[in-house]
């Protein structure tokens, strides 16, 4: 496939690669996203953060949603799209991986912490809202297993919550000012299996665009920025990646 073949040249022209991430590289890895036909926002409506603090009901229904779907998270693999940019990364060209995911599998694949930029959290475990304390989701699924209880903070008696930033959260700083910078000193940007519509998030591909950067997005369906990329590809991510790349 042509288009492939022009992927392939940009990528190795480039001397700064930032990769964006979104649920649709995950879904390969059996994790559902949030907007294809089928995709948990059809099933169910997000669970606000204003609602989350409020009631402990929603709280108690986040934690049903998360134990429901805490097996699938757990037992996914990286794949092929997740180890071509690990393969970036190796190379030295990844300058940043910028991700919406918080599902943890771009570290699974081999790329270190301090190349990802998780804009939304991290799913895998959990911390408290008042002190930020890390507690491990097995710690919380026992707590929970007894008649629903809520868990509590054992140094601040704060409200926990799954490492994530929710619809209506203030978003994480030093990440934004993170990907910010990498944004502006990319000369490719690859936006990899997102809709674009989650904003702050999706305003980076449009910096990228204003910083000089090719951009390319790579999403099996159109979004609303293909008319400003370089480059639109609508084709599953893993096959086109291991191509484009030349990994497998
Ligand atoms: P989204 O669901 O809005 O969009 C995903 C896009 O990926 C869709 O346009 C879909 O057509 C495309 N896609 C799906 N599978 C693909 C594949 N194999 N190849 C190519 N394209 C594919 O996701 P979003 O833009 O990331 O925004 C939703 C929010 O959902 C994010 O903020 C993220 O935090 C969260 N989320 C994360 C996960 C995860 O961590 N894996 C899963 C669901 C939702």
């Amino acid at each position: 496939m042509a288009a492939i073949e022009m992927l392939k040249g940009m990528i190795s022209d480039a001397g700064s690669i930032v990769a964006f991430t979104g649920a649709g590289i995950s879904t390969e890895s059996g994790i559902p996203d949030f907007r294809s036909p089928g995709g948990i926002w059809t099933r169910m409506k997000p669970i606000q953060f204003g609602d989350f603090l409020a009631s402990a009901e929603q709280r108690r229904e986040s934690w049903r949603r998360k134990f429901a779907s805490e097996d699938t998270m757990r037992s996914a693999t990286p794949n092929a799209g997740h180890r071509a940019l690990a393969r970036l990364h190796e190379q030295g060209k990844l300058l940043a991986l910028i991700t919406q995911n918080i599902d943890g599998l771009h570290q699974a694949s081999g790329v270190p912490d301090d190349a990802i930029i998780e804009l939304h959290g991290n799913g895998t475990y959990a911390s408290c809202l008042q002190c930020a304390k890390r507690y491990e989701l097995e710690w919380v699924r026992g707590i929970f297993a007894q008649d629903e209880r809520l868990p509590v903070c054992q140094s601040c008696g704060g409200i926990i919550k799954t490492a994530t930033i929710s619809f209506g959260q203030a978003m994480p700083e030093a990440a934004m000012e993170r990907a910010h910078a990498a944004t502006s000193r990319a000369d490719l940007f690859i936006v990899l299996g997102s809709s674009l519509v989650v904003y702050p998030a999706a305003g980076f591909p449009i910096l990228a665009k204003r910083s000089g950067a090719n951009l390319v997005i790579v999403n099996r369906e159109p979004t609303d920025m293909d008319e400003i990329a370089d480059l639109v590809i609508n084709a599953e991510i893993g096959a086109t990646m291991s191509r484009a790349v030349g990994v497998n």
